[in-house]
């Protein structure tokens, strides 16, 4: 088929309408993306930077569209100069989002760049062709290191894949633009004829502008929620789960065990006259060691131990499927390595441990709880810094 035919076979429809009405919408979700960042935690950065690039990028579109009907200065340079910093402040946003150094300055150069370029070729030698070779090749850029960004930083999410594939074709259609325009065989095969390729190249980016806003948009609402999830789960002293979450691992574990057959352990964990710790060292010297605890018991517990903080000083450990020696000798070195002064800044302290083991039938988690604290009391009254099992075990 000749290229004329296919071409005549297109169904007809206006361009400017498409890139104006796609053009809107990016500036919509930009606005939806504005009131959601400010209500954002602060640990989420970059929102606003893609908030107000997406606004700039449609408006700069816009104006782009409206060629012809509105001042030269306008839709030749504002609107490609807002391309580049749209297209920039994307690029900034998604380097801060995900905790790197933004790339200001060399946004900063194809500003200038661009500023110039499109100066020169509209005023000093006016050109269609170099407007549209330069604004290609920054384009490119922009696109192409957000694009490497997202890909690079973003592994492991859907929708930084996303984002990433979104301004890969956005990056390629560009370049091939460029590429286009020093191939003057392509458009004489009609491959790429002038306005056919150019068309192609509105309608991706108007449609991209679109897709990578939406899906910044959805990158931003990801981080959100997983940041929520795992808030509802964690103690934010120590990054420990709490004690909400202790309970449904142990509710976990009991089906597992009850189906294999098998005894579930639990240990209670109390810091010694962590009062008077208080009292002499300070409430925040207090806390660097509930801390410090935490980082040094988790280092030595097995890989299917569940360790929370129940509470204040207090601290729970869930051991599966451990015969009750095992969770005692666990307990007895835990304790040692407790009372065991590693950092040197902090002063000694020691722990009491309780533990309850019991078949997984009987384990409900009122059962081991009021057991543990049993032997507790008992490793309390038999002097603290030393571990008590609870009698129930022996009589299973
Ligand atoms: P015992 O050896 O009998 O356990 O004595 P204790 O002083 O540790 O026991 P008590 O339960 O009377 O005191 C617990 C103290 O733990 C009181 C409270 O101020 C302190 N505490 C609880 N939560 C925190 C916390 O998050 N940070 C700090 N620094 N102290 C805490
Ligand atoms: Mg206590
Ligand atoms: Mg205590």
């Amino acid at each position: 088929m000749s290229p004329d035919r296919y071409r005549n076979r297109m169904p007809a429809f206006d361009l400017r309408t498409v890139i104006l009405m796609s053009s809107v919408m990016p500036g919509l979700m930009s606005l939806v993306m504005f009131s959601l960042s400010r209500g954002f935690p602060t640990n989420i950065r970059g929102v606003g930077h893609w908030a107000s690039g997406a606004l700039i990028v449609s408006v700069s579109a816009i104006m782009l569209a409206l060629r012809g009907g509105i001042a030269d200065w306008l839709s030749f340079l504002v609107a490609n100069v807002g391309m580049i910093l749209g297209t920039g402040l994307w690029l900034i946003g998604s380097q801060l989002f995900f905790g790197r150094r933004p790339s200001r300055r060399f946004i900063a150069l194809l500003l200038i760049v661009g500023i110039i370029a499109m100066s020169w070729t509209t005023w000093v030698q006016p050109s269609a062709a170099g407007r549209t070779l330069w604004m290609s090749l920054i384009l490119t850029l922009t696109y192409g290191t957000h694009c490497v960004v997202m890909l690079r930083l973003g592994r492991g999410s859907n929708t930084a894949l996303f984002v990433g594939s979104m301004l890969l074709v956005q990056a390629a259609v560009t370049a091939a633009r460029v590429v286009t325009m020093f191939t003057p065989s392509w458009a004489n095969a009609g491959l790429f004829s002038a306005d056919l390729f150019q068309k192609i190249y509105l309608t991706t980016s108007a449609l991209m502008s679109l897709t990578v806003t939406v899906g910044l948009l959805f990158a931003a609402m990801d981080r959100l929620r997983n940041q929520l999830e795992q808030q509802s789960f964690m103690d934010p002293l120590t990054g420990l789960l709490n004690r909400r979450a202790f309970l449904s691992a142990h509710q976990q574990e009991r089906e597992k065990t009850m189906r294999a057959g098998g005894l579930l352990s639990l240990m209670l964990i109390d810091l010694d006259h962590f009062k008077h710790v208080n009292d002499t060292y300070g409430h925040a010297t207090g806390d660097r060691i509930l801390t410090d605890f935490a980082r040094r018991v988790a280092d030595m517990l097995p890989e299917h131990g569940h360790f929370a903080r129940w509470g204040g000083e207090e601290f729970a450990v869930l051991l599966p499927r451990a015969q009750p020696d095992e969770a005692r000798e666990q307990a007895e070195i835990i304790r040692r390595r407790v009372e065991r002064k590693e950092d040197q800044s902090l002063p000694g302290y020691t722990c009491s441990i309780g533990v309850a083991c019991m078949a997984a039938a009987d384990a409900t988690i009122e059962q081991l709880a009021r057991d543990a604290d049993e032997a507790l009391y008992g490793a309390k009254r038999g002097g603290r810094n030393c571990v008590r099992i609870s009698d129930h075990v022996i009589l299973l």
